[in-house]
């Protein structure tokens, strides 16, 4: 018998948790996990790559979590996450069996349609990896809609960088650019040494500006530098897309916790372009 599938709280009361359990937990690095999550019950949730769900650990708090993997089933949710303080140290400690507390998904998502027929620049820094991984994985999903795929990555170390099981396989495609960069190589990198930002020379040969869509997510001062990059090689603004991360708490644009200039950043982001933000990028924290 198929179970009648219900919508999740986000469409009903945003504010109610939905239960899920931990389906499986694999180790990235020192300090970050990433988390396979179940719905207890049968609920009808699609977030899209950008998206973000608040993720509630009974007791001690709720954070906002990118999506940073596609569902294999229908509810599924893949989450990285990063111990750096209360909640995300109990996050980062789940096993496999665990309960945990979902809402949402909230946010806007990137631009995947707008890149269809377009060259796609994904530019990540960090744990900034982790929404652009769901954009990189959809995109290679359906291949065929995009023109040039490249993907750039920098992290502070060899032993810093996520995903590498899907590194390895993404490096043997001829259809994706992918290069990587650390600040602190150790003896056995082969790779490049330096900032994200760099990159983007070694690989303009592969993108024609006016038809590229750039998605970025990092460090603050990794998208400034960035984005000054991408204006040099003639990317228009309305072209480059950010995912911004700040304190976010009822993530439906009521508390005012992330609001930067006119914008929730819950609502209205996390994914903007640069058009759109530009006038606000002298505010701290952008
Ligand atoms: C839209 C969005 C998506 C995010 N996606 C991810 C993700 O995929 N994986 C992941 O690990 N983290 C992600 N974060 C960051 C995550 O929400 C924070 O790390 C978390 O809220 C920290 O809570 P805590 O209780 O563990 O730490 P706290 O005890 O609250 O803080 C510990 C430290 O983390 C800093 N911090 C607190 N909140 C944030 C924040 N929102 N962003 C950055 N630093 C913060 C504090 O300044 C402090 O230095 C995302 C944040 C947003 C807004």
């Amino acid at each position: 018998m198929v179970k009648a599938a219900i919508t999740t709280p986000a469409a009903t009361n945003p504010f109610i948790p939905f239960p899920f359990v931990v389906m499986s937990r694999r180790r990235e690095t020192r300090d970050t996990v990433t988390l396979r999550l179940r719905p207890l019950r049968n609920v009808r949730l699609l977030a899209q790559p950008g998206q973000f769900m608040m993720l509630s650990v009974i007791g001690v708090g709720e954070v906002p979590i990118s999506v940073s993997g596609l569902p294999r089933r229908p509810g599924e949710l893949e989450h990285t996450i990063r111990a750096v303080g209360s909640v995300t140290r109990h996050l980062v400690a789940l096993r496999p069996g665990d309960y945990i507390g979902v809402r949402g998904p909230f946010g806007t998502s990137w631009p995947l349609q707008l890149a269809h027929g377009q060259d796609v620049l994904l530019i990540a820094g960090g744990l900034g990896f982790a929404p652009l991984r769901s954009a990189l994985l959809s995109i290679l999903r359906e291949r065929w809609r995009y023109r040039q795929v490249i993907a750039l990555y920098g992290a502070r170390s060899p032993t810093d960088l996520l995903y590498r099981r899907d590194l390895s396989r993404w490096q043997q495609r001829p259809d994706l650019v992918l290069r990587m960069t650390v600040d602190h190589p150790d003896q056995y990198w082969r790779g490049q040494v330096g900032v994200v930002p760099n990159l983007i020379r070694q690989v303009a040969a592969f993108f024609e500006p006016a038809n590229t869509i750039a998605m970025i997510c990092g460090p603050e001062i990794m998208m400034r530098f960035t984005i000054r990059e991408l204006q040099k090689h003639g990317v228009p603004d309305e072209h480059i897309f950010l995912s911004l991360e700040r304190n976010m708490q009822c993530a439906i644009g009521l508390c005012g916790h992330c609001q930067l200039g006119p914008f929730f950043l819950c609502k209205d982001g996390p994914v903007l372009p640069y058009s759109r933000l530009a006038p606000f990028s002298d505010i701290r924290e952008f």
